[in-house]
């Protein structure tokens, strides 16, 4: 232990403070100085969690209305999964795809029936996911739709939101995604989030493999499209023999108030991505959906992943996923969703400029107020209050809370925004 102080630059006067009281600073410093400074936090950390709520290491309760970015569906620590968790984890957990296991079978069944596609093709964290969906989309172009080979190109919109892998950053149009890691992968086109005539024009080119959407999108801010651009897409992808990929990463699996986010158009896409609340949480599992004609063209060795579909993902997942049937929080996402949207529209006053969402996927924009203060500023004073959002931008607030939350809590944290936001001017 002295060692380690010595390492980390503390005196023993200070290593005694420390030991006697380990509070959110010393935390913060230890991640400060040891951890790549890739992200940028709200001072606050947290050491357990259930439910709706979240704990900080000096005891203090908040209402999570993050989510861990939409993947805490289910809310914190969810005794089932966990369950589920703890009793495979005793039997088997990792195999690779190199043998059969016991327990991706099952998952495969279970997942493909939940969302009505022929396969599945399970994988890890998000962009994984978005990484196995264009290769999919490029084999099935040269395998089924007969585009000469390396002249594919996927369409994508301004302002997505995909992940940070070398693929999906060559086509972000967020600077601080992309500057400084060039050069880029080629065969992407970008047109403008939510302009049905720029989509359809872009649709009717030839080689066009696929196009792949967020139906919400999450990052950019919660921004909803137009009713009917879902619609226009798939109608277009139809008639074009394009692939529809809707990435549901952060907006599938009940958080929109549907199950799929597609859903609120009743379009069904061609290849669907799913992440984050695939685990409740727990666990970083992600999948592909899709049909035979389009799976089938990865053959064995062409795709995977060591972890992907190993027996703990695929165990925690398929409970993960009977949760959002089995307590209803598609409904409840829907109804909650709707109380906590008026209750922001209704606060008076001029900070809030907008107010926008689906289900529990919710974001509310700030304008600068005082000396400069942005909505990171309030996010600070909503921590201070007991509940913990984080801003996207500089001016925006998303709102995702866990869907379990009932309607006392959603009323009782609409009091904690109002109260906030009414007492900054
Ligand atoms: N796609 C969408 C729509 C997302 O919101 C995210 C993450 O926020 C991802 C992909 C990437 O997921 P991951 O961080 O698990 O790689």
């Amino acid at each position: 232990m002295l060692l380690y102080y010595q390492k980390i630059g503390k005196t023993h006067c200070e290593q005694y403070i420390c030991d006697m009281n380990k509070g959110n600073q010393y935390y913060i410093e230890l991640e400060d100085k040891y951890g790549a400074h890739n992200y940028h936090p709200l001072p606050v950390v947290l050491e357990r969690g259930e439910g709706v709520f979240v704990w900080d290491v000096e005891g203090k309760k908040y209402y999570d209305f993050l989510s861990a970015y939409s993947a805490m569906n289910q809310g914190h620590c969810h005794p089932r999964i966990i369950n589920v968790l703890k009793s495979q984890a005793e039997k088997l957990t990792l195999t690779s795809r190199a043998f059969y296991n016991s327990v991706l079978g099952e998952f495969e069944q279970y997942i493909t029936d939940y969302f009505g596609y022929d396969k599945v093709l399970p994988m890890n964290s998000g962009v994984e996911a978005v990484e196995t969906a264009l290769k999919l989309c490029r084999k099935w172009a040269y395998e089924v739709k007969g585009v000469e080979e390396n002249k594919a190109k996927i369409i994508v919109v301004s302002e997505n939101f995909h992940g940070r892998t070398m693929g999906v950053v060559s086509f972000s149009t967020d600077p601080d995604s992309y500057s400084g890691f060039g050069p880029f992968l080629p065969g992407f086109e970008v047109v403008p989030y939510n302009d049905i005539e720029a989509m359809t024009k872009a649709l009717s080119q030839p080689n066009v493999a696929g196009v792949m959407v967020e139906p919400i999108q999450g990052e950019a801010g919660v921004i909803v499209p137009q009713d009917g651009y879902l619609k226009s897409i798939r109608e277009h992808c139809t008639k074009n023999n394009i692939l529809f990929i809707a990435d549901e990463v952060q907006t599938g699996i009940a958080r929109t108030g549907r199950m799929l986010a597609c859903d609120h158009e009743e379009v069904r896409p061609d290849i669907v991505v799913l992440g984050k609340a695939l685990s409740g949480g727990v666990l970083p599992v992600s999948a592909v959906l899709a049909d035979d004609e389009i799976m089938l063209c990865i053959k064995p060795g062409e795709h995977g992943s060591t972890y992907g579909g190993n027996p703990l993902s695929s165990a925690v997942a398929m409970e993960a996923l009977k949760v959002i049937k089995e307590e209803g929080l598609v409904d409840h996402a829907e109804a909650m969703g709707k109380i906590f949207r008026q209750r922001m529209s209704a606060i008076k006053s001029d900070l809030i400029t907008d107010v926008r969402g689906k289900g529990l996927l919710n974001a509310i924009d700030i304008q600068p107020f005082g000396d400069g203060k942005t909505a990171y500023d309030v996010c600070l004073l909503l921590r201070d209050n007991g509940l913990l959002a984080k801003q996207t931008h500089v001016h925006t607030i998303r709102f995702a809370p866990p869907l379990v939350i009932t309607e006392e809590q959603i009323n009782l944290c609409a009091d904690i925004i109002e109260s906030t936001i009414t007492g900054l001017v």
